[in-house]
């Protein structure tokens, strides 16, 4: 892998990023609390302005440049229904329902600090196979966050991913990964949800305190495969089955990680 330049921060930094990450969680509840069958995910993302602005917060997503020049992104969510893995677009025109999973991706930047963090919410009672997908992709994030203990390595978190949900025979997402986070959104290092090829488990940089990342696992019920919608922004599954995406932001310290993006 590429080397990597960390930006590690104090405990004093990682204060100002708690409360950053507090106001993520209080979006992404609030959300979650509206999203029912009937709702767009337009009136999601003015739910997600209301409760950010309130804050004194700013959006991480809102005119993101498009990797390839379309449109800047112009939500605070990202609102990814059913087949969509990431990077949803909020529409009046899409309405949940009953059913359905949407992943709320939600990310600010609070006194110079970002906070990033996301949870497939599902609306009302969906199908057991998605229900279970939805367990392990949390299960596989809870996992990959025990990891982060000091002088653990990297590819360790991507192990426990492919742990956690390899016997179940879903896709997971290899194009996008965790990122390390602080006064950027996207920050080194890299954090994939799977060994890389090559390397052991037990390998990649050493954690240590003050390392912020921002862990991801994006789980496919089929294949792994991915393809772009037309409208240029949302990652859909290949073979159109649905997708789970659960993210935290996580300080690595010397008491072990604290999950920045929770209530606790
Ligand atoms: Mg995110
Ligand atoms: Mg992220």
């Amino acid at each position: 892998m590429a080397r990597t330049r960390i930006e590690l921060k104090s405990s004093d930094e990682i204060a100002v990023m708690a409360r950053a990450g507090a106001i993520v969680c209080e979006v992404l509840d609030t959300v979650e609390s509206h999203a029912m069958a009937g709702i767009s995910t337009f009136a999601l993302d003015e739910i997600a302005r209301d409760v950010m602005s309130r804050h004194g917060a700013t959006s991480a997503f809102l005119n993101y440049p498009h990797d390839r020049g379309g449109i800047p992104f112009p939500g605070v969510l990202c609102t990814s229904v059913n087949e969509a893995i990431v990077h949803g677009i909020p529409s009046r025109e899409q309405v949940l329902v009953t059913g359905d999973v949407v992943t709320i991706d939600f990310g600010c930047v609070f006194e110079g600090f970002y906070g990033d963090s996301a949870r497939t919410i599902a609306v009302g009672e969906v199908s057991p196979e998605v229900q279970h997908l939805l367990e392990i992709t949390r299960q596989a994030l809870d996992e990959a966050i025990a990891q982060c203990g000091v002088d653990r390595h990297l590819h360790e978190i991507g192990a426990a991913v492919e742990r956690i949900v390899r016997p179940h025979g879903y896709g997971i997402v290899a194009e996008f990964v965790g990122h390390g986070i602080g006064r950027s959104l996207h920050e080194d290092p890299q954090v994939p949800n799977y060994v890389p090829k090559g390397y052991k488990a037990c390998s990649g940089l050493r954690l240590e305190p003050g390392l912020v990342m921002a862990i991801e696992p994006m789980v496919n019920l089929g294949t792994a495969r991915t393809k772009r919608h037309k409208d240029g922004w949302t990652i859909i599954t290949a073979d159109g089955l649905p997708s789970a995406h659960f993210e935290h932001t996580v300080a690595i310290t010397e008491d072990g990680p604290i999950v920045l993006t929770s209530r606790t």
